[in-house]
């Protein structure tokens, strides 16, 4: 007899352990705390981070990794603030985080490999579908370099919005140089209108 038998996790289309499940189930509930009742910016990545701190909605002292980066370039300060006020501030503004897959990758996909984009393009329509209907945001900013391999899959979808890109590229957060696409992304942020 088996100690587990893996069904597929709603946020990701992954195997899934009772550990997976109940970490979904934990960045579920932290995310939703803080979703805007009317969502004007969807920032939209392609897995949930490894690490508990690089998570933007996680409860610790720090913001690391795409966290960090993302509030830099959405122009919200964590020096000096409590998690919560952070992510008051954050959803206040009107932002919102997801990931095609809200579960990080597991460790036996390659974050470029054919497995991880066979995983994201599983998720593109029930992503969409939920974009659509119930997040409803004004606009979709893609931020991750691992939506590459499914960027015109991503364009050609109906989302209700329009899908604001970096002269036609991703902003790519996990990329090499994640400073330049803070840059990039502030001046893009501050063309469109607001509402
Ligand atoms: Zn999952």
């Amino acid at each position: 007899m088996t100690d587990s038998i893996a069904l597929p996790c709603d946020g990701c289309g992954q195997a899934a352990s009772g550990e997976h499940f109940a970490r979904r189930l934990q960045r579920l509930e932290w995310t939703t705390r803080y979703r805007p009742v009317h969502i004007n910016t969807l920032l939209l990545g392609a897995f949930s981070p490894q690490e508990e701190r690089d998570f933007l909605y996680a409860p610790g002292e720090e913001f690391h990794g795409e966290a960090a980066h993302l509030l830099d370039a959405l122009g919200i300060s964590a020096a000096g603030k409590a998690a919560d006020a952070v992510h008051a501030e954050f959803q206040r503004a009107g932002f919102f985080l997801t990931h095609v897959l809200e579960c990080p990758l597991g460790k036996d996909a390659g974050h470029q490999g054919a497995e991880a984009a066979g995983l994201l393009t599983k998720r593109l329509e029930p992503v969409a579908t939920r974009i659509r209907r119930s997040l409803k945001p004004k606009r979709v900013v893609l931020i991750s370099r691992a939506l590459g391999p499914i960027l015109e899959k991503i364009l050609a979808l109906e989302l209700g919005c329009p899908v604001v890109l970096d002269n036609g590229k991703l902003f790519e957060f996990d990329g090499a140089a994640p400073e330049n696409t803070v840059a990039r992304l502030r001046e893009a942020l501050a063309g469109p209108a607001r509402d």
